[in-house]
């Protein structure tokens, strides 16, 4: 089985990713490929498994992810530093056991051209504006639902949702559920401006389109990062056909996660 290891750069992470690479050219199953690998480490937290993610795009539907935490239990990552012979046992006795997670599918058209860009986020978009409040229409399936004035608006995957999501007011989401959340950024409620004002859950069978003022200038983000300084036509969020997938070789019940993550009281019966 071919394996990448995908590291930060915290002195931790590089003695955990020397031993891992030590242990998979030992091993008579395991070989090291960055290029074409079946199983990808990420060892870090769920910021370096996010930057894996998006380092193996074009091929994400053909691997599966592997998280090793150098700092605190995450959503992305099950095992802990000192785990490494553990986790090379378990990929050698590899049985192509797996759990996937629903993708967020961002489809983006501009004024400036007739192109479209096709994006996959694992946790959230966001569309904000540069400066000032963003002023957008938000379409359901086509309808329009209300106009939006604030600082923006979040649209998250269930695994996204205890990241930024949660941050906003936004629900959290068991990612076995495939749905998406659209979550308010500080929006303007009074006499003339008026939204919802609570987080909407969204169905595998509906689409979310956001149409900003195209006299300012809104900010797209995939998982943080920037997408384009092009001016907006509009943006089409929807559960991408593609899932994540993470090698299963333990499981952490999603809510022992949350507790351990935001509670952390400890309690056997979670
Ligand atoms: P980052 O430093 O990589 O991440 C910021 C924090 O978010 C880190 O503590 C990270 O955990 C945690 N995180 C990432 N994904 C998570 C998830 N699915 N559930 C719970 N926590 C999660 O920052 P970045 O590169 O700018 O952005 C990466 C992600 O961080 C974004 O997609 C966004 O969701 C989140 N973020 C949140 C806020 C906020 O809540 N105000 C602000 C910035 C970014 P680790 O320490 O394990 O890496």
């Amino acid at each position: 089985m071919k394996i990448a290891i995908y590291s930060n750069s915290g002195e931790l992470s590089k003695r955990v990713s020397v031993k891992l690479k030590q242990r998979i050219e030992q091993s008579q199953r395991l070989e090291i490929d960055d290029l074409s690998p079946d199983i990808v480490i990420s060892v870090g937290g769920d910021g370096t498994l996010l930057s894996a993610f998006h380092h193996y795009i074009e091929i994400i539907d053909q691997v599966r992810l592997v998280g090793i935490h150098t700092g605190h239990l995450g959503f992305y990552t099950d095992w802990r530093d000192y785990e490494v012979d553990e986790l090379i046992n378990s990929l050698e006795n590899d049985n192509g056991q797996s759990e996937t997670y629903p993708l967020l599918e961002i489809t983006t058209k501009y004024l400036d051209g007739d192109d479209t860009d096709v994006v996959l986020a694992l946790n959230e978009s966001t569309i904000k504006e540069i400066s000032g409040t963003l002023t957008a229409d938000v379409y359901i399936k086509d309808q329009k639902f209300e106009s939006f004035r604030g600082d923006g608006l979040c649209i998250s995957t269930p695994s996204g949702s205890t990241a930024y999501n949660k941050s906003v007011g936004g629900a959290i989401i068991n990612p076995s559920l495939k749905a998406l959340q659209v979550s308010e950024i500080a929006s303007i409620n009074n006499r003339v401006f008026r939204t919802l004002g609570s987080p909407l859950i969204i169905s595998p069978d509906e689409w979310v389109k956001i149409i900003p003022d195209i006299h300012k200038k809104a900010v797209l983000t995939c998982d943080q990062q920037v997408r384009s300084g092009r001016p907006i036509k509009s943006i089409e969020y929807k559960i991408a056909e593609k899932r994540v997938a993470f090698a299963q070789y333990r499981h952490t019940h999603f809510w022992q996660r949350v507790n351990n993550a935001f509670i952390g009281v400890q309690d056997d019966s979670i």
